[in-house]
C-alpha cells in the first residue's frame, strides 16, 4: 500500500494543484473482486468511481430523500463533464442473490439492502419465476438485466438523456466475470454481453 502511494505521490501532487480530469464514470458493485480501478488498470485521477450494492442506478426521483447515488451522478456529468458514464456489474453478485432470495430476510435492523435491492424488485421477481433456468443461470440474468435496468433509469435523469442525444455523453454497459478476470461488454444496439475475444 504505502510502495503504491510513493509511486504515485507526484501523480497526487499535481492532481492536488490542477484538480481532478476524469472523462470516465464507472458506477460498480462495493464487491472487493470487482474494483474498478484494478480492472481498468487506472491510476489516481482517471476514473470517477461510484459504488454501492450491486451497482444499481435508482430513477430520477427529485424529493426531499437524500439520493447518495444520484448526488454523485449529478456531479459527474454536470460538474466534472464526464463523457462516458460505464454501469459495471459482476459475476457471483451478493446483492443480486439477495434479491432473487428475499426469503432470507433482512440482515441487519433496518434492513437498509433489502430496500436498496427493491429498486429491482420486478425485474428480480420476474427472473425469479424462471425456473427452467438453474439457480447460478437466474442469477447471471438478473446481473445482465440489472445493468440494463440501471441504464434506463440513468436516462430518466433530464440531462442524461439530452447530452446523450447532442452526442455529448455516452452510456455503456459491462459484466466483469471474476472467476475468469474477463470483462463482457454490452452491445448497445442489442443490449447482449459480448465476452471478449482471447
Ligand atoms: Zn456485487
Amino acid at each position: 500500500m504505502s510502495e503504491r502511494y510513493a509511486r504515485e505521490k507526484d501523480r497526487y501532487r499535481k492532481l492536488a494543484e490542477g484538480g481532478q480530469n476524469p472523462s470516465t464514470m464507472i458506477i460498480a458493485c462495493c464487491d472487493s473482486r470487482a474494483a474498478p480501478e484494478t480492472i481498468f488498470n487506472a491510476g489516481p485521477g482517471e476514473l470517477f468511481v461510484l459504488r454501492n450494492v450491486a451497482n444499481l442506478v435508482p430513477p430520477f426521483q427529485p424529493d426531499a430523500g437524500q439520493h447518495g447515488t444520484s448526488a454523485a451522478i449529478e456531479f459527474a456529468v454536470n460538474s466534472l463533464g464526464i463523457k462516458d458514464l460505464v454501469v459495471m456489474g459482476h459475476g457471483r453478485c451478493g446483492g443480486i442473490r439477495a434479491a432473487l432470495d428475499p426469503s432470507a430476510g433482512p440482515l441487519a435492523q433496518g434492513d437498509f439492502i433489502g430496500k436498496w435491492m427493491a429498486l429491482l424488485g420486478p425485474v428480480a421477481a420476474q427472473v425469479s419465476s424462471y425456473t427452467f433456468l438453474t439457480a447460478n443461470e437466474r442469477q447471471t440474468t438478473l446481473e445482465r438485466l440489472s445493468i440494463r435496468n440501471s441504464i434506463n433509469n440513468l436516462r430518466t435523469f433530464p440531462y442524461i438523456q439530452a447530452l446523450e442525444q447532442e452526442g455529448k455523453l455516452s452510456v455503456h454497459g459491462a459484466w466483469f466475470d471474476i472467476a475468469s478476470g474477463e470483462l463482457w461488454v454490452m452491445d448497445s444496439d442489442t443490449g447482449d454481453f459480448v465476452r471478449p475475444e482471447a
